[in-house]
C-alpha cells in the first residue's frame, strides 16, 4: 500500500478514518506527528480493540459528529510525547485510553460525580480521533495505566468490553446473585468472569444456535448456556443485556423475579417492542448504563490485575479494520475482536 515509501522520512503515520457514515474505512496517510497540546499526551498505538459501538458509529445509528472519524476507544499504547504539564504519565509508559476522552467539569453531573452524563462530554473515537491508527493524542486526564499480565491485544477489550461490562454489573447491585447476560460478546466474557469469581451465577443467553458462544460461557464458569428466547429454570435476579435488540428487553424482563432489575448496557438498541405492564410489576427495573467514569475504570483495572481475566482476543492487521467490523456485524468469532497497529509490536496475537 505504499507504506514503505512513507515511512522513509520518519514521520508518516496513517489512521482507518470514516469520511460519512455507511461507508468503508478508509486508508489515510498523514504525513506529520500530531504534537500534543498542553495537558494531552502522543501515544504510539500498538492495539486497539473493536468494540460494537464502533458498528453503531459506522452504521450511522448514532449521530454524525460533522467531521470524519477515526474510530476506536479501547486503545493501548506507549506514550510518545508529553505535553506541557504532563506528570502523571512518562515517556514510554504502556497506557489504555478509554471511550470517555473529555468532560467539562462544570456542569451539575461532572460536579455530582457523573461524569459519565456529561452533555459535553467527547468521546474517543467519535468526537475525538480514536486508536484505528498508528498514533493517538489523549487527554492525560483520561488515560489508565494498564495492569501488567496482559499483552496488549488482551488488555485493548478491557478499555470498554471490560469498563462498560463493570458499571453494568454494578448497576445490578451486590444483592443480585444469579444474572443473565443477554448477548455473550467481548463484554459479556470478561463479566462473566468476574462474577463467578464473586460467587454469582451466571447464566449466558446468546444468538439462538451460537455454539461457540455458548461453549465460551460454559468455559468461562456460567452455571448455563443457551438460546435467548428460553426462560431459566429459576427467575434472575438480573439481566445485563449487551445486545442490542430492543426485543429482548420485554424477553429478559419476564426472567427476572420481582425487585430484579433489567440493566441494558449499549450505547445504541434498536426500538423495544411494547409489553404488557404484568411484565414490569413487582417493582421490576428497567435501567440503561451511559459511558463510564473514571472511577469506574480505577475499579475495574483494579480487578482485571487481581484475577486475571481470561481475555479471548481474535485479532487483525490495522489494515483490516473493514473486515473486523464485518466479523463483528455478522458474529463470525466469540470473544473480543482487536487491531493490531504492528503484527510483531502487540505479542500474543490471534486466540488467547
Ligand atoms: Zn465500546
Ligand atoms: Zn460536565
Amino acid at each position: 500500500m505504499g507504506g514503505e515509501v512513507a515511512r522513509l522520512d520518519g514521520q508518516a503515520w496513517w489512521t482507518q478514518m470514516l469520511m460519512a457514515p455507511g461507508r468503508p474505512l478508509q486508508q489515510v496517510w498523514r504525513a506529520l506527528l500530531p504534537q500534543p497540546a498542553a495537558g494531552q499526551v502522543r501515544i504510539r498505538v500498538t492495539a486497539c480493540g473493536v468494540c460494537r459501538t464502533d458498528l453503531h458509529i459506522v452504521d450511522g445509528e448514532l449521530p454524525w459528529p460533522g467531521h470524519p472519524v477515526v474510530p476506536g476507544h479501547e486503545i493501548i499504547g506507549r506514550i510518545a510525547a508529553l505535553g506541557k504539564g504532563v506528570t502523571r504519565l512518562a515517556v514510554g509508559q504502556r497506557v489504555g485510553v478509554p471511550w470517555l476522552g473529555w468532560t467539562c467539569g462544570r456542569c451539575e453531573h461532572c460536579l455530582a460525580g457523573r461524569e459519565n452524563l456529561c452533555p459535553n462530554a467527547q468521546f474517543t473515537g467519535w468526537q475525538r480521533a480514536g486508536g484505528y491508527a498508528e498514533q493517538v493524542l489523549a487527554d492525560a486526564r483520561y488515560v489508565f495505566a494498564v495492569p501488567d499480565g496482559y499483552d496488549d491485544a488482551q488488555a485493548a477489550p478491557l478499555l470498554c468490553a471490560g469498563l462498560i461490562g463493570w458499571r453494568a454489573y454494578a448497576m445490578a447491585g451486590p444483592a443480585a446473585r444469579r444474572i443473565g447476560l443477554y448477548g455473550f460478546g467481548a463484554a459479556a466474557h470478561l463479566i462473566a468472569q468476574v462474577a463467578v469469581h464473586q460467587g454469582r451465577e451466571v447464566h449466558a443467553f446468546t444468538r439462538p444456535g451460537d455454539d461457540a458462544a455458548q461453549s465460551l460461557a460454559r468455559e468461562l464458569g456460567a452455571a448455563w448456556a443457551g438460546d435467548s428466547g428460553q426462560l431459566p429454570a429459576q427467575p434472575l435476579d438480573a439481566a445485563l443485556l449487551f445486545a442490542p435488540v430492543g426485543a429482548l428487553v420485554p424477553t429478559a424482563l419476564r426472567a427476572v423475579r420481582p425487585g430484579g432489575s433489567v440493566v441494558c448496557a449499549g450505547i445504541h438498541m434498536s426500538d423495544i417492542p411494547s409489553f404488557p405492564y404484568a411484565w414490569l410489576r413487582g417493582e421490576r427495573r428497567i435501567v440503561s448504563v451511559s459511558n463510564l467514569t473514571r472511577q469506574d475504570g480505577d475499579t475495574f483495572m483494579h480487578i482485571a490485575a487481581e484475577l486475571p481475566l481470561r481475555v479471548h482476543t481474535h485479532c487483525y492487521p490495522l489494515s483490516q479494520a473493514n473486515r473486523a467490523l464485518d466479523d463483528l456485524r455478522a458474529g463470525r468469532f466469540a470473544g473480543a475482536a482487536v487491531l493490531l497497529a504492528n503484527d510483531s509490536a502487540a505479542g500474543g496475537a490471534g486466540h488467547a
